[in-house]
């Protein structure tokens, strides 16, 4: 009882300090000053979160589909304190390097497809895409196409909030926030669909890559840049064949495509690349995440060797890199977590345990008539909500449906994520840690189910 009065206190007191101190984001800041936070997290252990005021939850959505370990993992704990221990920081400026940052390198060289075999790194899935545009446009410089500068990104990809990240970014209050602008990034507005294989009659061609591509005239273009999967869009799947028919256009009309494989690398989906689903080897790589499962921030840019090459031969100062590009500390502990992933066969459990999931949410939708579209890739997954699908007629905003859902779930203990950006959109996301197992899939399930039946008395 002292304990737990000394919890509240404690957790009380966070609460007036983080309202006046801390600026939260994706947060709507009037009600966050108004009234604090809603969990604070106070420790964790695999699939579970434990909050200050003694709740449990199962971490549905991996936080922000990183944790791919789960919390606590000691090994990687030890991994940081042992590389710490050695050297606080490492610089990889001016040509320095460190050890656990030239390995894991290599690592990743070793599992990525194709040619991608170089990196550069990041402290993060936003300055990974930034760099790989920087990349992408520097390397058609290097070749004379200085024009070639357009990146052209799509509908509802999430690709971060640095500027041109956020540019890249096709969701309105992300791409809009505080009315910056980048030219040279252009949002096709179709939306994942086989326009770009090139058929004009297609209701959705204008919006396409493809007809951007014609209309800019292909040497003003550098790279397309493609969610493997799509996650903070609403977890949308390419179509068959979309992702083979959007490489071909890259090489029809010689643009870069990027794979932006954030969330989808390392395993979240089944297998170690999102890519790796359709057999397609992207130009450049932009990974975070995943990589140290959450527990240092590190991302990077993979590149392909025609890329590395010319680059190689630029006899003069390469202008661009972070503090942290290749921090020892994030790099040891990106190694020790794809020693794991690859020790626990983590991929495999992504893959069987996203099997017992779609099981789950194939129940759901015969269950619940107004829950459909449930998509499942390994552990990457969403279902829609919506009033009438036959009908495609969407619940009324007032409704709230998928955040009434959500809520539901929390009140339950489980945490996943809404997302309802666009009018009459309703999508719920799951993304549990990789190390799930079977009993845990099916307390989600169960969860769900309850959530769901709860709701739909409410409607
Ligand atoms: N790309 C994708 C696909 C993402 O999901 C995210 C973040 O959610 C980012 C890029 C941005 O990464 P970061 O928040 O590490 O900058």
């Amino acid at each position: 009882l002292v304990k737990n009065s000394s919890q509240e206190s404690l957790a009380s007191e966070l609460s007036s300090l983080d309202r006046k101190h801390l600026l939260h984001p994706s947060t709507n800041p009037k009600s966050q000053t108004q009234f604090g936070p809603k969990i604070i997290f106070s420790g964790g252990e695999g699939i579970h979160l434990h909050d200050m005021k003694g709740n449990t939850y199962i971490d549905g959505v991996s936080m922000l589909w990183n944790v791919n370990l789960g919390h606590g993992q000691k090994e990687l704990a030890d991994a940081s304190y042992q590389q710490m221990s050695n050297i606080a920081y490492a610089s990889t400026f001016y040509g320095y390097a460190n050890e656990p940052t030239v390995r894991l390198a290599e690592k990743i060289a070793s599992l990525t497809p194709g040619d991608l075999n170089t990196i550069f790194f990041t402290s993060g899935g936003s300055e990974s895409n930034d760099t790989a545009f920087k990349l992408s446009r520097f390397y058609w410089q290097l070749q004379g196409y200085t024009e070639k500068r357009k990146i052209i990104s799509l509908r509802r990809g999430y690709h971060g909030v640095t500027v041109a990240a956020q540019r890249a970014t096709g969701i309105d209050a992300y791409r809009n926030f505080s009315g910056s602008t980048d030219p040279d990034i252009d949002n096709a507005k179709a939306h994942l669909t086989d326009c770009e294989l090139g058929d004009k009659s297609h209701p959705e061609y204008e919006g396409s890559i493809r007809s951007i591509i014609e209309k800019e005239g292909k040497d003003k273009i550098a790279a397309v840049i493609v969610e493997p999967i799509q996650g903070a869009g609403g977890v949308h799947m390419p179509p068959e064949g979309y992702l083979k028919a959007v490489r071909k256009l890259c090489d029809e009309f010689d643009i870069h495509l990027i794979a932006d494989e954030v969330i989808c690398g390392f395993g979240r989906t089944g297998k170690m690349f999102g890519v790796d689903h359709w057999g397609i080897v992207p130009d450049f790589m932009s990974v975070a995440k995943g990589i140290t499962s959450g527990y240092a921030q590190l991302g990077g840019v993979i590149m392909r060797e025609h890329i590395r090459d010319t680059i190689a031969e630029y006899d003069d100062m390469l202008a661009h890199g972070f503090t942290y590009s290749g921090h020892p500390t994030a790099c040891a502990v990106g190694l020790k977590n794809i020693e794991i992933v690859e020790r626990d066969g983590l991929v495999e459990n992504a893959n069987l345990m996203g099997q017992a999931l779609e099981k789950g949410l194939h129940h759901l939708e015969d269950k619940y008539p107004f829950l459909t579209k449930g998509r499942t890739k390994g552990l990457l997954a969403g279902f829609d909500l919506m009033e009438d699908p036959e009908a495609n007629a969407p619940f009324d905003n007032s409704v709230k449906a998928a955040t009434t859902l959500v809520e539901e779930c929390y009140q339950r203990g489980l945490l996943i994520r809404p997302f309802d950006f666009e009018p009459g959109m309703n999508i719920v996301a799951i993304a549990p840690p990789l190390i799930i197992n079977k009993d845990q899939m099916e307390k989600i399930i169960h969860i769900l189910d309850d959530s769901l039946a709860a709701f739909s008395q409410k409607l």
